[in-house]
């Protein structure tokens, strides 16, 4: 069996979490393969050293140098109290003096932004015993700037062949014109789906600071329950309307191989977490896997009589919204009328434009413009093969009094979406969570 483990920035923050890390590593042999983010904040109100390196190259092109300096120090400073936490024999002095040398002669941001986890690499490396593999040397990017799969797979593959035991550091690889460069941020996660994809692991083990993903916000629902499985599309659903735990480009490179990921929790390590995975026949504990939700969206209503008959009507109302190079999120309609639900702070400097031209292209009866809603994705892989369970949904929010202003229902049969004004936002998934997960009525 073999595993890839990739840990984030605050299993990693301090000496403390990084001896945690190692123990976890210790324990399974299997985990051979270790990708690490930069230290993250040892407490709330402190600075990832991602954010301190970002800050650096921003004196650095100021040409600040004795500012520089200082910043400088103040990271070697994360560092040098791991290493001494750890008691490595161990220096990075040399790395420093050569990263302050490289910003000030030619400071660029990528390259600042990704030492982070390159210094870090080098530790784990250093006190696992490991080999350190540079993904500069292994992880490639095409002219565009988008990850060059192929390349990276094969030459990922080849250098993991001739070491057994590696430690590859998170968030970046080689652009096309040689110099580093990061993917966007919380990319660590894309680098060791990387890293598992290419080495055929058997499984892709994410350990952060949370026992994986929970069913609803914990902003919203005191101690809500956790997800024990999710499948890839019911995390892309939950993911798109705003539950984070993993970097959205991160599920691509396992899941064409197949290979599950397992969100687990670097400080309670005994919980199983949650398991990501193509398919599965193990049934979600309640009928709904995660309720997800965000505010700020309007929806313009399209009204023309006899629409329904009018052929090529909805592609110019879509048209009007290409043309200001508006995206839309949902298209719910009716016989005589179409809604287009759109993102408020991309539309509202061109609602306007937006308006005029849906009445050139197709003079419609009327348009309406209905602004703060909120849209609430309930999730369910469950939901296909059970009745009653938009039935729930809505009698909930009539009991909690909520206005239901749209509903929409993918194909899938795997989510619902209802729109509700952003003020019922959280009143409303308070009212679902508890119908399908604490009364389970
Ligand atoms: N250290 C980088 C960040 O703060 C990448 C990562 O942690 O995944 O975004």
């Amino acid at each position: 069996m073999k595993k890839v483990v990739k840990f984030g920035g605050s299993s990693l923050a301090d000496a403390k979490q990084f001896k945690k890390v190692g123990d976890i590593i210790r324990s399974d042999a299997d985990r051979c393969f270790v990708v690490p983010s930069a230290p993250g904040k040892r407490h709330a109100k402190d600075t990832k050293v991602t954010d301190m390196l970002i800050e650096a190259y921003q004196l650095a092109s100021e040409k600040k140098e004795k500012e520089l300096h200082k910043q400088i120090l103040a990271i070697k400073g994360r560092y040098d109290e791991i290493i001494h936490g750890l008691k490595l024999d161990f220096s990075l002095d040399q790395d420093f003096v050569e990263i302050e040398k490289q910003l000030n002669e030619d400071p660029y941001l990528d390259f600042a932004a990704s030492r982070g986890e390159h210094l870090n690499g080098k530790i784990m490396a250093n006190y696992l015993g490991y080999e350190f593999v540079d993904p500069y040397d292994v992880i490639y990017f095409n002219e565009e700037g988008n990850l060059n799969a192929y390349k990276t797979e094969k030459l990922m593959a080849k250098r993991l062949e001739e070491c057994p035991k590696a430690v590859i550091p998170g968030f970046y690889g080689q652009a096309k014109d040689g110099r580093v460069k990061t993917f966007s941020r919380g990319g660590s996660d894309v680098t060791g789906s990387i890293v598992a994809g290419a080495s055929g692991a058997d499984v892709y083990e994410n350990w952060t600071d949370v026992s994986g993903f929970l069913i609803a916000d914990p902003r919203i629902i005191k101690e809500p329950k956790g997800i024990n499985t999710i499948t890839y599309r019911e995390l892309r659903e939950l993911s798109y309307m705003g539950a984070s735990v993993l970097h959205e480009d991160a599920i691509f490179p396992v899941r064409s191989k197949g290979i599950p990921i397992n969100i687990k929790n670097t400080n309670r390590p005994e919980d199983e977490g949650t398991w990501i995975v193509e398919s599965t026949a193990r049934k979600p504990q309640y009928l709904i896997t995660g309720i997800a939700g965000k505010k700020g969206f309007c929806a313009v209503d399209i009204t023309k009589a006899l629409m329904n008959s009018e052929i090529g009507f909805g592609r110019k109302v879509l048209q009007a919204f290409e043309d200001h190079g508006i995206a839309f999120e949902h298209m719910p309609s009716g016989i005589d009328t179409m809604t287009i639900v759109v993102h408020e702070d991309e539309f509202l400097d061109k609602e306007q434009g937006v308006v005029s031209e849906i009445h050139r292209l197709t003079h419609p009866d009327s348009i309406e413009i209905e602004p703060d809603l909120a849209l609430i994705a309930i999730v369910g892989r469950g939901m296909k093969s059970a009745y009653g369970v938009s039935g729930r949904i809505f009698s909930a929010l009539a009991h909690a009094r909520v206005n239901v202003r749209m509903i929409d229902q993918g194909s899938s049969e795997l989510n619902i979406i209802v729109g509700v004004d952003s003020s019922d936002f959280e009143k409303a998934i308070k009212a679902i969570y508890d119908i399908f997960v604490t009364t389970q009525l």
